[in-house]
Formats: structure tokens, sequence, C-alpha cells
């Protein structure tokens, strides 16, 4: 029997705690946004973060700047954010535009701040195995799920597609945290298939649809589909879910998946830093 990993559902029992836990202060978290250009997949992810934002309680808003920005002009949005004792978390929304650095414009996000976990300061503190002040998100959602459902990663052995540093990498490293043994898979991989038949977990970022197909999977496999491919018949991962599915023991649809649980794990990392703070500052 393959039961569906259902990110939908957790994500929303996360932010209902979190809704709680932040009705307890007479002041409210508070996000601030920074984006450059019209990306219109950015746009959208904008539009959601505010919305699940405010339905939590918390304060939010958005610097959008022009597609052409000087990276200063960046660089000293930030610096004021960073200055600003009443923001808790500051997210820069990628991509940006080609023209701008965009690890020296994240690097200038005040550490504490970072509730994307990717500055070099707290993807630093991971990758030597000590804790950051925020876990990036979209891979901390994933442990999350995972843990919700008892897979156990001690031991197992996992591959993970794609070695972004907004997924894989970070993925990678806390999974190794976690005593799993991780094959981290890229463009430039060869036999991914093997890499696939050879894993009790295959978690895949890659951004390519139907890149997992029936014959990469062995029975009982756990599947995570990270990716979001927007296709002429909606929303796809990068598994052919209809003929991978039924192989596995635990697979996350797409979407429902892990799209609402990187939602949620910004909230709860928005929530952590409002409070970490508090316990630094006052
Ligand atoms: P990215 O920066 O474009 O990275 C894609 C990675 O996949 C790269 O490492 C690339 O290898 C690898 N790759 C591409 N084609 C491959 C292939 N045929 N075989 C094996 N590896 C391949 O993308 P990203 O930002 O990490 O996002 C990945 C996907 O996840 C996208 O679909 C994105 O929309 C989705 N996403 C979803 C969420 C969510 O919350 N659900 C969050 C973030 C991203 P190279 O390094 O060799 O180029």
């Amino acid at each position: 029997m393959t039961i569906i990993l259902n990110g939908k559902e957790l994500a929303l029992k996360i932010t209902d705690d979190i809704k709680i836990s932040t009705a307890e202060y007479s002041d409210k978290p508070k996000l601030a946004v920074i984006s450059a250009g019209e990306n219109p997949a950015s746009l959208i992810y904008i539009k959601n973060k505010q919305k699940k934002a405010s339905e939590l309680g918390f304060e939010s808003f958005v610097i959008n700047l022009p597609n052409n920005v000087s990276e200063d002009n960046l660089l000293e949005n930030i610096f004021i954010l960073n200055e600003d004792k009443n923001i808790n978390a500051i997210l820069v929304q990628l991509p940006l535009p080609e023209h701008i650095n965009k690890q020296r414009v994240l690097d200038a996000i005040e550490p504490v701040k970072d509730v994307d976990g990717f500055t070099s300061f707290n993807f630093g503190r991971l990758a030597l195995g000590y804790k950051p002040y925020a876990y990036p998100c979209t891979p901390k959602g994933i442990l999350r799920l995972l843990t919700e459902y008892n897979i156990n990663l001690e031991g197992k052995n996992v591959t993970v597609i794609g070695r972004s540093n907004i997924v894989g990498k970070p993925l990678s490293l806390m999974l190794q945290m976690k005593n799993a043994t991780v094959t981290l898979a890229h463009s430039k991989t060869q036999n991914l298939k093997e890499h696939c038949l050879n894993s009790d977990i295959i978690i895949s970022a890659a951004g390519v649809e139907n890149l997992i197909r029936a014959d990469f999977v062995r029975d009982n496999t756990v599947l995570v589909d990270v990716a979001i491919n927007r296709t002429s018949s909606g929303l796809k991962g990068d598994v052919d879910f209809i003929n991978v599915s039924p192989k596995c023991s635990y697979i996350t649809p797409v979407p429902g998946g892990v799209g609402p649980m990187t939602i949620a794990m910004l909230m709860e990392n928005t929530l952590e830093l409002f409070k970490l703070q508090k316990s630094l500052f006052l």
C-alpha cells in the first residue's frame, strides 16, 4: 500500500500551532521581503508568503525594487532592515537579476535575521555540523514531513537529485546529520537510474518533468518530489507519479507535498527568530 505524504495537512497543523504561539505576544513577528524585478513565479511566491504571514498574525511587507536596481542600493536596503529592531526576519526573494552578486547580497543579512539560512554564516555552521540561527526552509520542511510519518533515516541510502544551495546541498548536509548515507546527484551524474535503484529514499529536486520513471524505483521506496514544473496540464514534479507511486511505500504529491511545508517552515523560522531576538535584545 502506498501512503501519501500529505504536506498540505501537516503544514496546516504546524501553522495552526504557530498562530496560537504568536497570539501569546503583545507584539508580532515581523518579516521583510526584498525582491528585485518582476519574475512571475517570484511574485506568486511572495504573495503566498505574505498571505500566510498575515493569517498567522505576523506583520510583513515587501520592498519591490526594479530589475535594474544597483547592488549598492539593494545592500543599502538590507543594512536599513538589519538596523531596524522591529524587523525580525529578512528574506531576499531569489532569483535576483543577473548583474547582482547573489551571495554578496545574501551575506549582507544580519545572520540572526537570516530567515532562509542562506548567509555564509548560517550555511557554514550547518556545513560544520552546528546549529544555524535558521535552517533552510525546504530541506527543513522535507525532514519534518519524513519525521511526521516516522520514516527513519539512520543508515538509509538516500539519493538527493539536485545540488542547489537552496535545496539539494543543505538537504544533503541535514540528512547526513541524521546518519543517512547520502548520494548527491546532479546533471553530470552518470547512471542516475542505478543510484536510484540502490536507494531506500529518493528526493528529487531537479526541475525536470518525468525524470523519475517506474524503472528507476525499487519496491517500497520512499519518494519525495520537491520540483515544481509548470506544464500545460498544471503543476508537475520530477516524478511520473501515476506509474511510480504504486511501487512506493510513501510518496509526496505535487502540489500538496513539499511546497506547503516550505511556507510553514518559513513561518516557523520567523517566529523562532522573533523569540530569539527577544531573548538577546531585551
Ligand atoms: P536549480 O538551482 O535549477 O538546481 C537544479 C539541480 O538539478 C541542479 O543541481 C542540476 O544539476 C540538477 N539537475 C538538472 N537536471 C538534472 C538531470 N537531468 N539529472 C540530474 N540532476 C539534474 O533548482 P532549485 O532551485 O534547486 O529547484 C529545483 C526544483 O525544486 C525546481 O523545480 C523548483 O521549482 C523546485 N523547488 C521547490 C520548492 C518547494 O517548496 N516545493 C522549493 C525550492 C525549489 P547541475 O548542478 O549540474 O546543474
